[in-house]
């Protein structure tokens, strides 16, 4: 599209956002709540419907969402109360969803984005439906029917909506990831959205620059990754602006992105409110929530990650580096162990942005599947710093490190990997290269001085490394004049 038409509309977008708490027990059953089981084994009475059971709220659910709410920056009113949502699923054996409506649990919160304030409307508790297995899917190739399984009905779900305040699918994007990035460190969420224990459905409308009446949205489900996210609104203010520009209207509906072909389809014409006939939930008591009991679980709130990006760059990492580092939570965390050991944090975070993060990405590990300690990693640093050991000896050693948890000192000592800081032992080696390339040396001293470069790899390569790099430049420079 030309970006003379794209120019003269403002994107309007609020992300509903839904969050699978990670307690062990589901939100009104005894049943696990637990990923990856025979399908249908998870299902008690109550999660399956029966006549006659009644739910019982799970307390450690309930302190999740509390929790997640005051990372929101949410008000936890004194009392909330569930609801029921009426609507006909085959995966969702009572015919409602318990839910909450016009009391829930998080009220008026917001996040920092970039400098940017994102208001959260609301976040509330409520039950996951079960899992249709489609056709074609799952190993029943060909099969012309969809098979149900309830292991995941009665999943706690936090639903997390904010207000309309987003402009562009970057800031819709930043704003998903610093979500995940909370519940994630917070503990309550995997935040997972290829697996799904993280889900985003996209509300967006399109209106004229300078509107103050936003357009009719649309809301985008099924959009498995952020990189999907991105693209998925990216396609649908295309697709709005179109029709606009057409004379035509954006229908309020539900379209689901499919990111192979990469465009939005229709799904189903958007419910109203009164469409799902709420109304309070009479197996379960309004939920008074005391201040004394806010207080318990705002203390239990671990360092956030906005709050850990502001302390690493305190420590002189870049804004790049602090939130790399803090994207990547298992990482972070033994960064957060290292330091604990006084070790020099720029160090650390060398190794472990660089041959610690390379050696995961390509072996496909997290830093807890390693056999490496923080304590293995702030003495091989300490070692470099006492100039045991070179730099680059160091970046080799990692890696045996991380495969057999071996301490740094043991694979020196076992190999004669220390370093050569004698001068006479350097100078004879420098001396050596010197005298093994009388046409560098020529070139040197006509003013090619960057071949210095040239005879320090050769001294550092005579010496397997171990050389004091200082001193061979140093001494370099002396024998070359
Ligand atoms: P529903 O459950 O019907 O989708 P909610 O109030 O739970 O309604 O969610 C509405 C979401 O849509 C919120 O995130 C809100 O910010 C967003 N939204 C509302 N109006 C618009 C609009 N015109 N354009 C884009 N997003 C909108
Ligand atoms: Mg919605």
């Amino acid at each position: 599209m030309e970006s003379s038409i794209r120019d003269k509309y403002e994107v309007v977008i609020g992300l509903e956002v839904h969050a699978q708490l990670k307690t062990k027990t589901k939100i009104f059953a005894p049943d696990g709540n637990e990923f990856g089981q025979e399908p249908n084994s998870l299902t008690s009475a109550i999660t399956l419907g029966m006549p006659g059971v009644l739910p019982v709220l799970n307390k450690e659910a309930v302190n999740m969402g509390i929790l997640t709410g005051l990372a929101l920056n949410c008000t936890i009113p004194p009392r909330c109360k569930f609801d029921r949502k009426q609507y006909f699923y085959p995966d969702l054996p009572k015919g409602y969803q318990i839910s909450q409506y016009d009391e829930p649990i998080c009220v008026g919160g917001y996040l920092d984005i970039n400098g940017k304030r994102i208001g959260i409307t609301r976040a509330h508790l409520e039950e996951d439906a079960g899992k249709l297995v489609h056709a074609g899917a799952d190993g029943i190739a060909g099969s012309s029917y969809s098979l149900v399984d309830l292991n995941r009905a009665g999943t706690p779900l936090l639903e997390i909506v904010s207000e309309p305040d987003m402009r562009s699918a970057e800031e819709a994007r930043a704003y998903m990831e610093e979500l995940r990035n909370i519940v994630r460190y917070i503990g309550v969420c995997d935040g997972n959205l290829e697996e799904g224990s993280m889900r985003c459905d996209a509300n967006i409308s399109v209106m004229p620059k300078g509107s103050k009446v936003f357009g009719t949205r649309a809301e985008i489900k099924n959009v498995n990754s952020f990189s999907a996210l991105q693209r998925a609104i990216e396609y649908e203010i295309e697709r709005q602006i179109e029709i606009v520009e057409d004379g035509g209207e954006v229908v309020q509906e539900t379209r689901l992105w499919d990111d192979n072909s990469r465009e939005t389809r229709s799904m189903r014409g958007k419910e109203d409110a009164h469409d799902y006939r709420y109304f309070p939930e009479p197996d379960l008591m309004p939920l008074e929530i005391s201040r004394e009991w806010v207080e318990e679980i705002r203390a239990k709130m671990p360092e956030l990650p906005a709050q850990k990006r502001a302390r690493y760059q305190g420590l002189g990492l870049s804004e790049y580096d602090a939130s790399v580092i803090v994207e990547q939570m298992g990482l972070a965390l033994f960064f957060d162990e290292v330091l604990k050991l006084g070790t020099n944090p720029k160090a650390a975070v060398n190794f472990i942005m660089g041959e610690i993060a390379a050696y995961l990405k390509e072996e496909k590990l997290e830093i807890g599947e390693t056999k490496l300690t923080p304590e293995n990693l702030s003495e091989l640093i300490a070692m470099i710093e006492k100039n045991t050991i070179s730099n680059n000896i160091g970046k080799q050693i990692i890696i045996d490190m991380m495969k057999d948890g071996t301490p740094a000192k043991e694979i020196v000592e076992k190999r004669g990997l220390s370093q050569i800081s004698d001068e006479g032992a350097i100078k004879a080696a420098c001396q050596k290269a010197v005298d093994a390339h009388p046409k560098e040396v020529e070139a040197y001293k006509g003013g090619k001085v960057q071949l210095l470069g040239f005879f320090v790899g050769q001294v550092m390569k005579e010496t397997k490394g171990r050389a004091n790099p200082k001193a061979v430049n140093e001494l370099l420079k002396e024998i070359l004049g």
